[in-house]
């Protein structure tokens, strides 16, 4: 039992602001993204600096109460919040500041894409993150990070620099290739499992403008799009990324009013080569079949890193299936066909995201991230505004994903999964498991930090 003796102390030791039931800001300061999920935590720290977390890391180990860190409050499974413990939530410590001369990124640890990507436009510099701006740099980057500079730049984590943590015994240290190598290896995948990051360094790169935009065909056409798409995007110059995706067109503008509420399938392409080559680029693209819909042009990087934004507001239902893939078979595809003409709601899809390109160049083991020579990152969402929807949508989510898992690599991206429990958190990290609970052991022998993709420390 926590004393109020101990609150106090904790909150007067505070400089951000501390939660509790029944106060007036609890209900909207303990929602997450998710609207699926409802927790109800004990405290909430909204820490304003690197003080304030150690202060909230050392309560909540002392009080041995548990503990979630909250960075966008985008996780699929909800991993910010919990149930009667404490929130450590970095939303304040939100801050980016650019080195244009050393094309270096400072992020802090509760920013969120968007706000990098404001940031670094300014120079002409971009950091490879996700294609939703609105998700938090922590645990996306954490988990890896794949998005539309995938292919040319590699995962977020192999932009990353160096990190500033708190440790689960108060300590704050940093880690990079020189300093605490160890650690960081194994924040580069490895999720929230060794401690708060308070400050992200990224390496980032020339990228103002790029080529990019959606096409759509006929979901009649799904099964050709797919057999041409799994070829050419394997042998497309790293400069192009093109993710697959099932969808139903939006009932609004830009989208042509015939082809609203529409199922089709689309490609959503991301050229950052120079502009003046991009229309040769994709000549075999548009020479393969005229797509129903072609909005892909010259776009500021950012325009295109919050394209997504509006269709996917806060406090939607989610429900996550996901898998790697290595190759996409013709009884794959059929599968794939089979379940994607069945979307169940207008925001709920599936995309293959590739991970080949320049994430394929690093080794298995050189990050925990242990998928690199997977082809694509698959991930089946089903989304809904409503709650009454919440079945149906998992319920399509769960069979698509079981037709499909046979054909898939094993594991999956870790940002891409709810709850599946230990032995899929394994898969995920293969070979790079044991490493990871021996790196655990060192740094949060008791599991401080274990409402997260859990990695247990090794004995
Ligand atoms: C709409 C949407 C689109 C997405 N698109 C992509 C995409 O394109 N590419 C992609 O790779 N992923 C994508 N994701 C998945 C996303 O990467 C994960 O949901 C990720 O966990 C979100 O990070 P967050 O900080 O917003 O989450 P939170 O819910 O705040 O945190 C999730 C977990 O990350 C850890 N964490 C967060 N911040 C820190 C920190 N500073 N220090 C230590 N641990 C921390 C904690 O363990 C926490 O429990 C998307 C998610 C959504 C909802």
């Amino acid at each position: 039992m926590l004393s109020d003796a101990a609150i106090t102390a904790f909150k007067a030791n505070l400089r951000g602001e501390l939660i509790k039931p029944g106060d007036p800001a609890y209900d909207a300061a303990r929602k997450v993204y998710n609207g699926m999920i409802d927790r109800r935590p004990r405290l909430i720290a909204r820490c304003a600096d690197v003080a304030d977390v150690i202060t909230a890391v050392n309560f909540a180990r002392t009080n041995k109460i548990l503990v979630s860190i909250r960075g966008g409050g985008h996780n699929a499974g909800g991993l910010g919040v919990c149930d009667d413990g404490l929130v450590i939530d970095l939303s304040p410590i939100k801050y980016v500041r650019v080195d244009p001369k050393k094309r270096t990124v400072e992020v802090g640890g509760g920013s969120l894409w968007g706000d990098v990507d404001h940031a670094t436009h300014a120079f002409g510099l971009a950091v490879p993150s996700g294609i939703i701006s609105t998700t938090g740099v922590g645990g996306l980057t954490l988990g890896g990070g794949i998005g539309h500079l995938t292919r040319q730049c590699g995962l977020s984590i192999d932009s990353l620099l160096a990190v500033d943590m708190v440790l689960a015994d108060g300590r704050f240290v940093a880690a990079s290739a020189k300093e605490n190598a160890d650690l960081f290896w194994a924040v580069r995948g490895g999720g929230g499992n060794f401690g708060v990051v308070t400050s992200f360094v990224f390496k980032a790169h020339p990228i103002h403008t790029d080529y990019a935009g959606p096409m759509l065909w006929p979901i009649e056409d799904s099964a050709e799009v797919l057999r041409w798409y799994r070829s050419f995007i394997t042998k497309a110059p790293n400069t192009l990324n093109g993710f697959f995706a099932f969808l139903t067109v939006p009932p609004g503008p830009p989208f042509p009013p015939d082809l609203h509420n529409k199922k089709m399938c689309g490609i959503v392409w991301c050229y950052t080569g120079p502009l003046k080559k991009a229309e040769q680029v994709f000549k075999p693209i548009r020479g393969f079949k005229t797509p129903a819909l072609d909005l892909v042009g010259p776009i500021p990087h950012p325009v295109l890193q919050g394209m997504f934004d509006g269709l996917y507001p806060p406090g939607h239902q989610w429900y996550w299936k996901a898998d790697f893939v290595r190759e996409l078979g013709d009884e794959a595809i059929a599968l794939h066909v089979k379940h994607g003409a069945r979307l169940p709601t207008m925001q709920s899809t599936m995309h293959l995201y590739p991970v080949n390109g320049a994430a394929s160049r690093i080794k298995n083991t050189n990050t925990p991230w242990a998928y690199r020579d997977a082809t694509w990152a698959a991930v089946i969402v089903g989304v809904d505004p409503a709650p009454a929807n919440k079945e149906l949508i998992s319920a399509w989510a769960r069979d698509y994903w079981t037709a499909l898992h046979p054909y898939s690599a094993g594991g999956a991206y870790v940002n891409f999964m709810m709850d599946e429990g230990e032995e899929r958190v394994r898969a995920t990290y293969g070979k790079n498991y044991d490493r990871l609970t021996k790196i655990k052991k060192r740094y949060d022998p008791t599991n401080v930090f274990r409402v997260n993709q859990n990695i247990k420390p090794g004995k």
